[in-house]
């Protein structure tokens, strides 16, 4: 069963929040109603207040989601990286002429810039998760 939402009169959308979301009412996720279960988790008591930090929390836990799989996909290119080099280094203990050390030094200098790309990118993850994290407190 369906009623109006009563956070939104039934509009799905929140002028006040406009800059969230594009004001898309939160606990209707824009449609003006909700089934009676969830009617029956949201206090009619949700002050403007409650609301708005249950929408930011919400924002939040997503971007962190987010944040935290971009930093598996980054740290998995970083080992791959790494594992790169490693076979480089392996397969070239000697050289036998002066273009294939040559070749060598322009392959790992191209996967030392990766390193320090990557690196730089897992740096600058954890630094907005750590921001995230505070602005929670
Ligand atoms: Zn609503």
């Amino acid at each position: 069963m369906q009623t109006p939402c009563r956070k939104c009169s039934g509009t799905g959308y929140l002028p006040q929040y406009n800059h969230i979301d594009g004001g898309k009412c939160f606990p209707c996720s824009g449609t003006g109603y909700i089934s009676s279960q969830s009617a029956e988790i949201i206090p009619s008591s949700y002050s403007e207040d409650q609301f708005h930090k249950t929408i930011i929390m919400k924002e939040k836990q997503e971007e962190l989601a987010l944040l935290r799989s971009l930093m598996k996909e980054t740290f998995k290119k970083l080992d791959d990286v790494f594992h790169q080099l490693n076979t480089l280094q392996s397969n070239h203990s000697e050289f036998g002429s002066t273009n294939e050390y040559t070749e060598y030094i322009i392959k790992s200098k191209a996967l030392e810039n990766k390193k320090r790309e990557y690196q730089k990118q897992i740096n600058e993850i954890q630094n907005q998760v750590e921001a995230i994290q505070r602005n929670f407190d």
